[in-house]
């Protein structure tokens, strides 16, 4: 057993189907509150686009829609973790982990931490048909280091302009329908076994992203912040 030391720190958990929320929800809290997120997504189309060794793991998973395998997502968020939490109570973590074994492996880490962690999964949810239609229409920041998403619900300011950095928009490779049916179908699969692993173990949340705005997902979640 490590001893434990520092102020805890709230790991919340984003769990929800591709084009739920998750995303602009953890961009917003980090542009507005500062807290610390990680998009597991992000990270790796960033690997790929700055061609680590890292990022030509992922390429050829991220393309056809498959998750990358879960030693080596848990390894780079883990990093990420121990490397971002330093003076934080908090941080986000959009989209992982996305399997049982990576939140086995995320408690597992917690447990042997000398820090200690609240865990807060908050799972997204709504209707299938509701993301393909969003998911086609999606665009993103072309930033690597932005990557803030938009879709007819949430349109930036300016046509094709990114809101937070001004980089001009592009569509997601994985955003073309048949990729988007077999990324649903993984979600749909893993979740079967996530949720309740986090259920068992934590208080796990819910929204329902598809009733509420944009800005009612923020106030709902901004609640769990307090
Ligand atoms: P996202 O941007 O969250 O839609 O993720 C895009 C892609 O990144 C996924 O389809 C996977 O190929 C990969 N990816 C992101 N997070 C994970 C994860 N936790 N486990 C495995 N693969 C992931």
């Amino acid at each position: 057993m490590v001893a434990k030391q520092q102020k805890p720190v709230s790991i919340f958990v984003f769990i929800g189907p591709p084009g739920s929320g998750k995303g602009t929800l953890a961009t917003r809290c980090a542009s507005e509150r500062g807290i610390p997120m990680l998009s597991t997504g992000n990270l790796c189309r960033s690997h790929i686009k700055q061609n680590t060794e890292l990022g030509q793991q992922f390429a050829s998973h991220i393309d056809k829609g498959e998750l990358i395998p879960d030693e080596l997502i848990s390894k780079m968020v883990i990093d990420w973790i121990m490397s971002n939490i330093e003076n934080h109570t908090q941080c986000i973590l959009d989209g992982f982990p996305r399997t049982r074994e990576q939140a086995a492996l995320l408690v597992d880490f917690i447990e042997s931490s000398s820090y200690t962690f609240n865990v807060l999964p908050v799972v997204f949810e709504i209707a299938p048909q509701v993301l393909v239609d969003r998911l086609v229409n999606r665009k993103v920041c072309g930033n690597q280091d932005c990557q803030a998403p938009y879709s007819p619900t949430k349109k930036p300011k300016k046509e094709n302009v990114c809101d937070l950095c001004g980089s001009t928009l592009v569509k997601r490779k994985d955003d073309d329908i048949a990729v988007i049916n077999h990324r649903l179908a993984i979600y749909q699969e893993h979740a079967h076994d996530l949720i309740p692993f986090f259920t068992k173990r934590y208080d796990v949340q819910t929204i329902d992203t598809q009733e509420l705005s944009i800005d009612g997902v923020y106030d709902v979640f901004s609640k769990l912040l307090t």
